[in-house]
């Protein structure tokens, strides 16, 4: 049962040979790149110091979701909260063991295995685990698939192949295998039927497949995936969606528009990759084409975020978007990263990362205040001074959510193919990685994203031969590069300049990434933004609040409003500040409400 570190790595090995043919680009690792960064750095260790600290107390002590588990594991009391709280504590647990990683701690790592005790404690004799079905019995288990069941055993898993990976300790990694291989005696080819209401199993069991190199774990994913759409669904009576809420209208491969709720969507897409990557699916990729452009050219908001509607957290129509009401779930606007992430790595093409990084500076970062304490769950686009962010919510899956994203952002800076290294993100940090059989060194500083300068320099024994692939922003109009001083002209590939060379030991690459103001307009079909522009510089969408702005309704934009930019470093925790000629301030859109109450917008009137 106790998972071994050698055949881990003999599996992951194999893996990677199976992939090449669909899925060429591996990510580096965030244990690989250390991000040392004027605008990361803060934000990181607001994680480390405030916010862990806020969803250990909340867990702990605010709610009863560390009692759920005490409470299971003697077999007696109530169950407190949301039938799905226990996602949030593993969630919360996955955060701890990336910031482990980070920044080696003893005590939290204590706090770690605490937690992971009364888990495994809480397993019920057949492998079972789940606080709310073994507490309240008010429904047997597996009667209703949108209780989100599957959903906590994902995140379970996700939080004990992140422990296993960071500590070695596999505890967590046996009780999540005990309740696999429990799920899969229950269902599968030679079993019951199941849908999970809410996905995440999914992806989750491809990371297990990935640690344990089991690849019945893989198997399952791809059964669970292809259940969807055949009418084997089964929600119970408490709130009834249509099929389309849930995914399950259509079978995956069939999938033509995104519907329903955006963060199962997001995660749906995520599993839907990660097979794919291994089986090489092309039924599932195809889909995931036709999906993305659903998503990305009629449904996305400017910020990136995804899901106009609270009625259902997800999608209504096509070119719909509406701002004050605007949904935009911070867990879909991190689903987003997770899923463009891996697009990127089947396509090597840029545009899947500009959606990334919209969706990162923009409708993911808004969702936690710049102290680390509080948190948005919905992400406006206009505010009319009511809406704050807070410090937990009863439905807390958005600050598990980020507690487990930020620790982790360097996953998404590099990727590595056989031909070529992929630099994906700026934002300073040293990176290692294997590139042409060599190990590779890459150093980034910069003062992205409020300029557009970027210094790489080259780290390697001897000289390697490769592509460096720099990724060329999509919002970037202009830019220039030199290698060691002198200036080049390459060839751009899918939004990716290619410098291909013998690499040698401290060489250096210059990159100028022109970042003036810019006026955008939405497209003309969205009749919410009709009259209206937004700014934007690089890659972070502007708004206004009020309380620069005491004249707020009146303030306009035109086409050639002339703006001026100051880096603010007292402002905010360090912004660039844009001007107005007619006066209007503007900020970033992801540091609204972070001081006096008042109104907000992204979009505002054109002057007549
Ligand atoms: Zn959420």
């Amino acid at each position: 049962m106790k998972p071994h570190f050698l055949p881990v790595l003999l599996a992951l090995a194999a893996c990677s040979a199976e992939r090449e043919s669909l899925k060429p680009i591996d990510p580096v690792p965030f244990s690989d790149v250390t991000i040392r960064d004027g605008f990361w750095s803060p934000r990181l260790d607001a994680h480390k110091d405030v916010t862990l600290a806020v969803c250990i107390d909340q867990i702990e002590n605010q709610t009863g979701r560390i009692r759920n588990f005490e409470n299971a594991a003697k077999g007696e009391g109530r169950h407190s909260g949301i039938f799905f709280d226990d996602s949030d504590v593993y969630k919360a647990l996955e955060g701890m063991a990336y910031s482990l990683q980070n920044h080696p701690d003893p005590v939290l790592e204590a706090k770690c295995d605490e937690w992971i005790d009364k888990f495994a404690a809480a397993q019920q004799p057949d492998g079972y685990i789940n606080t709310f079905y073994t507490l309240t019995k008010d429904q047997p288990r597996w009667t209703n698939m949108d209780r989100h069941e599957m959903y906590c055993a994902g995140h379970m898993i996700e939080a004990g192949v992140a422990y296993y990976k960071v500590t070695g300790k596999s505890k967590l990694l046996d009780v999540c295998i005990r309740m696999a291989d429990h799920m899969m005696g229950i269902f599968g080819p030679e079993g019951r039927h199941w849908v999970p209401g809410h996905e995440e199993i999914e992806l989750a069991l491809v990371k297990l497949y990935e640690v344990t190199g089991e690849k019945k774990y893989l198997d399952f994913a791809l059964w669970l995936l292809d259940q969807r759409g055949h009418g084997y669904g089964s929600y119970g009576d408490e709130r009834t969606w249509p099929t389309h809420y849930y995914q399950d209208e259509v079978p995956v491969r069939e999938m033509k528009e995104i519907s329903g709720h955006a963060v199962r969507s997001m995660y749906l897409y995520c599993g839907m990759s990660d097979v794919a990557a291994y089986t090489g699916d092309t039924g599932l990729t195809a889909a995931l084409d036709r999906l993305w452009d659903d998503v990305v050219l009629r449904n996305m908001y400017v910020t990136g975020g995804i899901g106009q509607s609270s009625s259902n957290e997800g999608f209504t129509t096509d070119y719909s978007l509406p701002n004050l009401t605007a949904y935009c779930e911070t867990c879909a606007s991190v689903g987003m990263v997770l899923w463009n992430w891996r697009m990127n790595q089947f396509k090597g093409d840029a545009k899947y990362v500009d959606v990334l990084e919209r969706a990162l500076y923009n409708g993911a970062l808004a969702g936690i205040s710049l102290v680390g304490d509080r948190f948005f769950y919905v992400n406006p686009l206009e505010s009319l001074g009511d809406h704050h962010r807070l410090s937990w919510y009863g439905c807390a899956c958005c600050p598990s959510q980020i507690c487990r994203f930020l620790p982790s952002i360097g996953n998404y800076v590099y990727g590595v193919s056989r031909e070529a290294v992929w630099v994906n993100l700026y934002m300073g940090n040293t990176a290692t990685m294997q590139a042409a059989g060599k190990k590779l060194t890459l150093t980034q500083e910069t003062g992205y994203p409020w300029t557009g300068d970027i210094v790489l320099t080259v780290g390697v024994k001897g000289s390697v031969k490769t592509q460096l692939r720099l990724r060329i922003p999509g919002w970037c109009k202009s830019y220039t590069l030199f290698v060691n001083g002198e200036h080049v002209e390459p060839e751009v590939d899918k939004g990716y300049a290619v410098l291909d060379r013998k690499w040698k030991d401290g060489d250096r690459i210059d990159l100028e990434l022109a970042m003036p103001v810019e006026v955008v307009a939405a497209d003309p079909r969205v009749k919410e933004d009709e009259g209206k522009r937004a700014v934007q510089r690089g890659p972070v969408v502007y708004c206004i609040e009020e309380t620069d702005n005491p004249d707020f309704d009146a303030v306009r934009i035109a086409e050639d409003t002339a703006f001026e930019t100051s880096f603010e470093k007292d402002l905010l925790g360090g912004i660039v500040r844009i001007q107005a000629d007619n006066g209007a301030k503007y900020i970033p859109y992801y540091a609204w409400d972070n001081r006096e109450a008042g109104k907000m917008k992204v979009w505002v009137d054109l002057r007549p």
